[in-house]
C-alpha cells in the first residue's frame, strides 16, 4: 500500500516518532495526542481495519496487544491505567486505513471514557 500514510511512516519515508519496534509491530507517538501519553501501535502488515482480519492474523493480533503491554510498562502508565481504542469503519472516525490500537494513558486523575 505505497500511498498508505502509516505504512509510509513505518517505512521511515514520512518521520514519526517510534517508541517501539519488532518485525511484525510498531508503535509511535500519535501527531495530535488525545492525552498525555498517546501512541498508535499497529501492525508492520497493511490490513484496513478489524474487520479485515483473517484467521492467519490470529497470531499478529495476539502479538499486537502483548506490544501495548510492553509499551505501557515502558512508557511508565501501566500501573495507573490507561486506555486501548481501536476504531473501525467512518462512523467510530477512522481516519487512517490501516488498522491501530490508540494507547492512551498518563492522567493524574481518572478519567471515563473522555479519550
Ligand atoms: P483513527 O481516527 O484512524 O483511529 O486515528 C488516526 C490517528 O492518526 C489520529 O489520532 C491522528 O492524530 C493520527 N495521525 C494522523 N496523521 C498522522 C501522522 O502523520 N503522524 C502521526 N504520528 N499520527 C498521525
Ligand atoms: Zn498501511
Amino acid at each position: 500500500m505505497q500511498d498508505c500514510l502509516f505504512c509510509q511512516i513505518i517505512k521511515g519515508k514520512l518521520p514519526g516518532k517510534f517508541v517501539y519496534r519488532d518485525t511484525k509491530i510498531v508503535a509511535f507517538y500519535d501527531i495530535n495526542p488525545k492525552a498525555p501519553v498517546h501512541v498508535l501501535v499497529l501492525p508492520v502488515k497493511h490490513i484496513k481495519s478489524l474487520q479485515d482480519i483473517k484467521g492467519e492474523d490470529g497470531e499478529l493480533m495476539g502479538r499486537l496487544l502483548l506490544a501495548v503491554n510492553k509499551i505501557a510498562k515502558k512508557l511508565g502508565i501501566a500501573q495507573d491505567g490507561y486506555k486501548v481504542i481501536v476504531n473501525n469503519g467512518q462512523a467510530s472516525g477512522q481516519l487512517v486505513f490501516h488498522l491501530h490500537v490508540h494507547l492512551l494513558g498518563g492522567w493524574k486523575q481518572s478519567v471515563h471514557w473522555e479519550v
